[in-house]
């Protein structure tokens, strides 16, 4: 098989082929033929990927590619490839480098002058946004968190004032608890989605605010078990009163019992240290009941 745009050259082409994260009718045609073309298979898990293969009818040998030997090994596939021999690189499930090995080997590749080409098909994060119904437009993805809870909500605090939405992996036995750091970092409000078991027979979009879908996985153990992924609506600045918090809310409205709203706003300003032009919004807004 001929790599595209490299049809005079004598090396051969690294296809990452993604491959389905639940429902095998995900496979693309084009990953098929590229698998049954390519002279060798690098495979996350080898046993793993037999069985996919032998379920399609694929008899290309496959070696393992994990993150234990990737960087060792690589070397062994550069060199298949640099003789001529086109290789695939596959993973558990999904596209391939995402929160999956590949990495090292992609760079080895495009490091030799190989061509790297892309076979794009299922990922659980895509997947999951394309369906949750929250800003698409504009996303972040962060992996896996930290497994224990001070790394996570540390991760969690550095992410809680981004505007993207937030897109994370989890494992099922850590659901509850990444729920119950991300309510108590995010707040009870912030808008977020779990999408569990995505392409199979029970696969879940709940969307609902962090403090009730908490509820939902907590009053729920099958919510608890298979493969999830958690969007997070990205944060936005809070309007009206929320903006300058209780302590300056309640300052001015002692004050504004007292004097008059600009005066009001002004010395508010001057003891919290809340924006006066904010304090003074509030105080207006407040007076015309809005
Ligand atoms: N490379 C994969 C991809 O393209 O999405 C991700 C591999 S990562 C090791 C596995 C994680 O992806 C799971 O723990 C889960 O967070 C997410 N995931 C994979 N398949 C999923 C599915 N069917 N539904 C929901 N999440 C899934």
């Amino acid at each position: 098989m001929t790599a595209p745009g490299a049809s005079n050259s004598t090396t051969g082409a690294l296809y990452v082929v993604a491959t389905p994260i639940g429902n095998l009718d995900d496979m693309s045609a084009r990953a098929l033929k590229v698998l049954r073309d390519v002279s060798l298979i690098a495979a996350e898990d080898t046993r793993h990927s037999l069985r996919l293969m032998q379920h399609f009818g694929i008899p290309t040998p496959l070696a393992a590619c994990h993150e234990h030997n990737e960087r060792e090994e690589g070397s062994r596939f550069i060199t298949r490839l640099l003789a001529g021999d086109n290789v695939a690189l596959i993973s558990d499930a999904g596209t391939p480098l995402i929160s999956d090995p590949g990495y090292h080997l992609v760079r080895q590749a495009r490091a030799a002058g190989i061509q790297v080409i892309p076979v794009p098909g299922a990922c659980a994060l895509i997947a999951a946004l394309s369906a949750a119904g929250l800003p698409s437009d504009r996303f972040i993805f962060e992996g896996f968190l930290p497994a224990k809870s001070v790394g996570r909500k540390a991760r969690l605090e550095l992410v809680k004032e981004e505007p993207r939405t937030l897109i994370f992996y989890e494992a099922p036995h850590r659901i509850l608890e990444c729920l119950q750091d991300m309510e108590e970092i995010f707040g009870p409000d912030r808008p977020a989605v779990l999408g569990r078991e995505l392409t199979k027979t029970f696969e879940t979009l709940k969307g609902l605010p962090l403090s009730e879908l908490r509820a939902f996985v907590e009053g729920d153990s099958n919510q608890q078990r298979g493969e999830c992924v958690v969007l997070v609506a990205g944060w936005s600045e809070p309007e009206g009163e929320d903006a300058i918090g209780a302590e300056a809310r309640r300052v001015l409205d002692l004050l504004l019992e007292e004097m008059p709203l600009k005066r009001a706003a002004a010395l508010a300003a001057e003891i919290t240290g809340v924006r006066k032009n904010l304090l003074y919004q509030v105080a207006l807004d407040k007076q015309k009941g809005v």
